[in-house]
């Protein structure tokens, strides 16, 4: 009797379980015929793009534009982490896999968010300031049974995914040299592919390695930019050392770094995958007679058995404005003039459109899809851009896009039913200005640009700061037309840096905003179906699954990255101590968040300073130029970094030891001693002390006051906003 009681408890544990065992539906681990035919799989999501072609469509159509309205939490896991969550998860057999800040790793149950395993690969903080865009992971890749994750110190480590238990771990850089990785490994027919970061910083020169993903054996290696080893007199690096010139870019390492997703095509066994900008950005300081600068702002593709070169296509030769190629591929069967076409897709961040043939690397077409000034267009033919000039004037220029991208990494869609590709995309322009000279230091960046340029007055009303800032950036959501080039329907967004985008069979759109919301649009006229407000905003992509017979829809909360670093008055982040979270959603779930406690900060006493304009001024230029890419622009910080207006007295007593001696590296903050003397960090602080002398009167004001202000500001905004876009046009 007690037999067959347990008899069929656990045959109704397997029903509701199908794949609690580890094997998947054919009775095998994660495997190449399981990757190559994920698109018949459509309950797991075995790969961060979900397949090989990293459209991020889903097959599940359980949740549907009817029923969507339904959708509530079913269940979240918190990461306990304050800064920037990029991940897209993965669901294999009934665990769901994730990854949060400093390259940590969680194993959770699908079905109910328990926490099997995690991982913690214990990445030194120093290393914190090797990432130019925040200590972010996007995610990891599954294969028989090991779990392959990237870490922001450079190793590539191999995990038993019924344990957590490291298997192997290889070193994939040099550790003298400030290279990191943020991207989540893919694997193609037994080899763990990789790439690395770091092309803001000096010394840093891009490839993507295979490894043997049951050893961690170097397969083969691509560099994307010219240097000195053996592999530099293959006839393809040949010819791309000619197209560089000068000696500075040697210095800089030439930057062109592999840092984020790829795709791969298995009926032509090519990977495709773009690459950064060249090192420095500045232009006519890398690159003196203007050569063209390969393999840097280009897509590529390899033969993803040997690593050999078979075609690339530059999006931006010359690279002045950090137009990295990085944003994901998307491979699609497009009709393009009544001839069906293999093709590769990108939304790059130089603000175009384009369609490649994914065989020959042949340029079909391509559009802006967002506005732009850097190029009068494209050349119909070859593609190349009409660049409209150098941006580096003595004075600076607005140039549209900015660093941020047109689009960045944020993951776009393909929904092959409606034909559209759904774009996170950015608006902000930004004033290109050449910094005079720049050192050559690690830890710091090394882009020949004044990141100062745009800094506020340092007297200037956090009112007044935050409506001209509010005037000037945005974020769209736009459904574009890849075989016309055209926009199909577009959502405006209050901030940009939104999060990347999942499509699905049901005709549904599903992105998180950086103004904290998790929306489903329709597919078709991007009709709003349903929303749920957040404590704290998304960057990441969602993805989908079903378990139990239920899909469910997944999003990492948590606002940051690069954009979410230096935003200042710029982000909409909510609460800004809200941790950040995995959201689990099913048609009527009922669970919900922890309730926010928002803390009231108040400016603690100030140390009496003596600073005349010329040092405010110079702490205003050295703080924007050196500081503001971790802790805000304008002495803001927007993030769960440090906002210095707020430094207890005992910081302030030990303002010179942190700056320059780098007494608290063991917590990422690195000393500056190299590029700051004594003088300049006393300026630093100055200027610090009398941005929380005027938040604090700002912070005392009546509201009433205030509230008077944000009309008036917000009705002078735009005649200051065109003024100063003016002045630098
Ligand atoms: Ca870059």
């Amino acid at each position: 009797m007690r037999i067959g009681i347990l008899i069929v408890a656990g045959l109704a544990v397997m029903l509701s379980t199908p794949f609690a065992s580890g094997r998947g539906e054919a009775g095998t681990p994660v495997d190449d015929q399981r990757l190559l035919h994920a698109e018949s799989e459509p309950d797991q999501w075995m790969m961060v793009g979900r397949d090989y072609s990293e459209k991020r469509f889903s097959p599940l159509a359980q949740i549907n534009r009817e029923n969507v309205r339904r959708l509530g939490l079913a269940w979240f896991f918190a990461t306990g982490s304050r800064r920037g969550l990029e991940a897209t998860p993965l669901v294999v057999d009934g665990n769901l896999y994730t990854t949060n800040t400093w390259s940590r790793v969680y194993a959770l149950d699908a079905a109910s968010g328990e926490l099997l395993w995690s991982y913690d690969p214990q990445v030194p903080r120093r290393w914190g300031a090797y990432a130019c865009c925040d200590v972010v992971n996007r995610g990891v890749a599954a294969w028989q049974g090991k779990i392959y994750l990237g870490t922001l110190d450079g190793r590539l480590i191999a995990l038993d995914a019924a344990t957590g238990r490291p298997l192997w771990s290889v070193l994939t850089v040099p550790q003298d040299r400030p290279y990191t990785i943020t991207a989540a490994p893919r694997v193609v027919h037994g080899k763990v592919i990789i790439g690395n970061g770091g092309a803001e910083y000096p010394g840093v020169r891009g490839y993507i390695s295979a490894y043997d993903a049951n050893d961690g054996h170097l397969v083969w290696r691509f560099y994307t930019v010219p240097g000195p080893e053996p592999g530099a007199q293959a006839p393809v690096m040949v010819n791309a050392a000619r197209t560089w010139s000068g000696l500075g870019w040697q210095a800089a390492g030439g930057g062109g770094t592999v840092w984020s997703d790829l795709a791969y095509d298995p009926e032509l066994n090519l990977i495709y995958f773009g690459t950064g900008n060249p090192s420095p950005w500045n232009s006519r300081a890398r690159n003196p007679d203007g050569k063209d600068n390969l393999f840097t702002a280009s897509i590529v593709a390899l033969d993803a058995d040997t690593g050999v070169y078979r075609w690339h296509f530059q999006t931006t030769p010359d690279d002045a404005w950090d137009y990295d190629a990085g944003q994901n591929l998307v491979l699609a069967d497009l009709d393009l003039n009544a001839k069906r076409r293999r093709v590769v897709m990108q939304a790059n961040k130089n603000g175009f459109f384009y369609v490649l043939d994914r065989e020959t690397g042949q340029f079909l077409s391509g559009r802006a899809f967002v506005d732009q000034n850097w190029a009068k267009g494209l050349d119909p033919k070859t593609g190349r851009p009409i660049v409209a000039g150098l941006p580096y004037a003595a004075n600076g220029k607005f140039v549209s896009p900015s660093p941020l991208g047109g689009h960045n990494w944020q993951p776009m869609a393909f929904n092959p039913q409606t034909g559209l590709v759904y774009i996170p995309a950015n608006e902000a322009p930004f004033l290109y200005q050449a910094e005079g000279s720049f050192p050559l230091s690690p830890s710091h960046w090394y882009t020949g640009l004044n990141l100062a340029a745009e800094s506020a007055p340092t007297g200037i009303d956090p009112l007044l700061l935050r409506a001209v800032i509010e005037r000037g950036v945005a974020g769209q959501l736009i459904a574009w037309d890849p075989i016309e080039q055209k926009t199909g329907w577009r959502v405006r967004q209050p901030s940009p840096w939104n999060g990347g985008v999942l499509t699905t069979a049901a005709g549904l759109v599903f992105q998180g905003t950086a103004d904290g919301r998790f929306v489903a649009y329709d597919a078709q006229d991007g009709k709003l179906l349903w929303q749920q407000h957040l404590p704290n905003g998304i960057i990441a992509a969602p993805m989908t699954y079903t378990i139990g017979g239920r899909q469910h829809v997944a999003v990492m909360m948590g606002w940051g990255g690069s954009f979410g670093l230096a935003a200042g008055e710029a982000a909409k982040v909510k609460e800004r101590d809200y941790a950040g979270y995995l959201l689990v959603y099913a048609l009527d779930g009922r669970a919900s968040l922890p309730s926010s406690r928002p803390t009231s900060r108040s400016i603690p006493g100030l140390p009496k300073i003596v600073a005349g304009n010329q040092a405010l001024a110079d702490g205003n230029r050295l703080y924007n130029q050196h500081c503001a890419v971790c802790h805000g622009a304008n002495a803001i910080s927007s993030s769960a970094l440090p906002d210095l207006r707020y430094m207890a007295p005992e910081t302030h007593r030990r303002f010179e030891q942190i700056v320059r001696s780098g007494t608290l590296s063991k917590r990422g903050m690195v000393g500056f001693a190299d590029v700051l003397s004594t003088e300049e960090v006393q300026d630093i602080h100055a200027y610090l002390i009398k941005r929380a002398e005027i938040t604090r009167a700002a912070e005392r004001q009546p509201r009433w006051w205030a509230q008077t202000k944000v009309f008036l500001y917000g009705l002078i905004a735009p005649l200051l906003y065109r003024l100063q876009a003016l002045r630098f046009s």
